[in-house]
């Protein structure tokens, strides 16, 4: 008997598992998720977020809700008080 591993036929398509993803996975909510971790005294304030905020939306790494030059997410990072831009742009 032949498990999953072994079944040589079984053919993948190489845009199934970021489909699966982008339906499972609620950015916002996640998003939510990961601020409800952080303490209050480790957040930026409204303003530094927006600051920080208004900075990545001008700029040529951001993609979509990504930074390209690290990774992250930008709302997550603009909201960690002693977080950096990996650009040093803020
Ligand atoms: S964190 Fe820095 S490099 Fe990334 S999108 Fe924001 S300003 Fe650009």
């Amino acid at each position: 008997m032949m498990n999953d591993n072994e079944n040589t036929n079984h053919k993948i398509c190489r845009k199934c598992l970021i489909a699966a993803q982008a339906e499972a996975v609620d950015l916002a909510a996640e998003m939510d998720r990961f601020l409800a971790m952080l303490k209050p005294e480790d957040m930026a304030g409204d303003d530094l977020f927006s600051k920080r905020i208004s900075i990545c939306k001008d700029c040529s790494y951001l993609l979509g809700a990504t930074c390209n030059a690290c990774g992250c997410y930008v709302e997550f990072r603009a909201n960690v008080k002693h977080s950096n831009c990996p650009k040093k742009k803020w």
